[in-house]
């Protein structure tokens, strides 16, 4: 296992494998297939603990313009009213609170920190086709133009769509949400709240957070793709907004970017085969509600990394190393699915019974210890 790990898609995910096997000396090739970084535009809070991994791997921003910190975070009802707050150093001591930085410059910055290692060998606009394999043993991959990679381990790190290696890490749905997700960024408008908010109302609930250089990402519920080209019109989006955020300021909106996301939660039946494992997206997709599904992803990269570290060291162990990383990585996973998919659900169901949610919510924001209890299990993404 000596030479380098292939890396098949260059995400966020792919590249913290690179950047967390190359802290540990082991070189890596990933092949991804968008020509260049910074085209996928979500997942743009980062938690705690993979904040530290962040800082490990050397990944910081060229500009401390493209992060932010935002200290609190509300849940608001109906008319705009805060139900539940968190005060991330007060309530959590966690100083950082949330880390802000939109996706395009996390992946910039990973794949930045990664060159500068000299031991990543990135190859864009290369689409992995096939495995190559014998003897049931994965050993590289074949691209769109018949080109082979050889290595003796892969990583899988190709998100949540497209068929490649559903079948080899045996990935199944497990509940297709009957609510998707629009997501949104916009100029910053005065008046909103500079915390993350996350607002309850009958049209369902919708998620606002300030970004660095005075942007705003909103996502909201949307309950199929047809409504979606009347949020085209910026007077139109700002109506809808302000139905789930009545506070919302009436001013002229500017749009740059709109995404609309089918949400569904999936999971690998196997973290491992023989000679190939799977990160991220591929492995695992959770509702985007409590924002890890990249935060998890980092994880998986630190401990795939830290498997293969000591499968390298030790090679007549090195199934049981690995094997390690499918049993603990996925255990950790599924009960933070659980936790999530129970937020994504009530987040569907919440519009129909809002009295008793919002009951519910200001009840639960006075009890404290079980307040931080909820605040350290939606923070923590091991
Ligand atoms: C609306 C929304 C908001 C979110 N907000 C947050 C958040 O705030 N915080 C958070 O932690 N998470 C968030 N997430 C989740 C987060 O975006 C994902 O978990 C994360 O992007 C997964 O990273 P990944 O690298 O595994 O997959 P991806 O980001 O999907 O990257 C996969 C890469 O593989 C490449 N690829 C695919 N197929 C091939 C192939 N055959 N050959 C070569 N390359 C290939 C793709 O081009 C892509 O670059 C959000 C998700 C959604 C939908």
């Amino acid at each position: 296992m000596n030479d380098r790990v292939l890396i098949i898609g260059g995400g966020v995910v792919g590249l913290a494998t690179a950047l967390a096997l190359a802290c540990r000396g082991i070189p890596s090739r990933v092949l991804e297939k968008s020509g260049q970084p910074g085209t996928i535009d979500r997942g743009d809070v980062i938690h705690e603990g993979a904040l530290r991994l962040l800082q490990k791997w050397r990944v910081l921003p060229h500009e401390k313009s493209e992060v932010l910190n935002v200290p609190d975070f509300h849940i608001l009802g109906p008319r705009g009213q805060r139900l539940f707050s968190f005060d991330f150093a007060k309530d959590l001591g966690c100083e950082a609170g949330l880390t802000i930085m939109r996706h395009p410059e996390i992946e910039m910055a990973l794949e930045r920190a990664a060159t500068n290692t000299g031991l990543v060998d990135i190859q864009r606009g290369v689409t992995a086709q096939s495995w190559l394999a014998r003897n049931g043993r994965v050993h590289g991959v074949v691209d769109s133009h018949g080109a082979e990679y050889h290595a003796t381990f892969s990583v899988l790190a190709t998100g949540a769509g497209g068929a490649f290696g559903k079948n080899l890490f045996e990935v199944k749905r497990l509940h297709t949400y009957k609510r998707h997700f629009y997501n949104l960024l916009i100029d910053g408008v005065p008046g909103v709240p500079s915390s993350g908010c996350y607002c309850l109302s009958r049209e369902g609930f919708m998620i606002m957070v300030p970004l660095p250089a005075g942007k705003l990402r909103i996502g909201f519920q949307v309950a199929n793709s047809t409504e979606l080209s009347a949020y085209r019109d910026p007077a139109k989006l700002g109506n809808e907004i302000r139905k789930r955020f009545p506070g919302f300021p009436r001013t002229d909106l500017t749009i740059h970017e709109g995404h609309y996301y089918k949400l569904a939660r999936q999971l690998a039946h196997k973290f491992v085969t023989p000679g190939a494992a799977v990160v991220g997206d591929a492995a695992h997709t959770v509702h985007p509600t409590g924002g890890q599904g990249m935060n998890m992803g980092f994880v998986d990269a630190e401990h795939l990394a830290a498997a293969l570290e000591k499968a390298r060291a030790d090679p007549a162990a090195a199934e049981r190393h690995l094997a390690a990383y499918h049993y603990e990585r996925r255990k950790q996973v599924l009960s933070i699915q659980r936790r999530t998919h129970l937020l994504g659900v009530i987040g569907e169901w919440a519009p129909n019974w809002i009295t008793i949610t919002t009951m519910a919510l200001s009840a639960f924001n006075k009890a404290g210890p079980m307040k931080r209890r909820f605040g350290e299990l939606f923070m923590n993404v091991e």
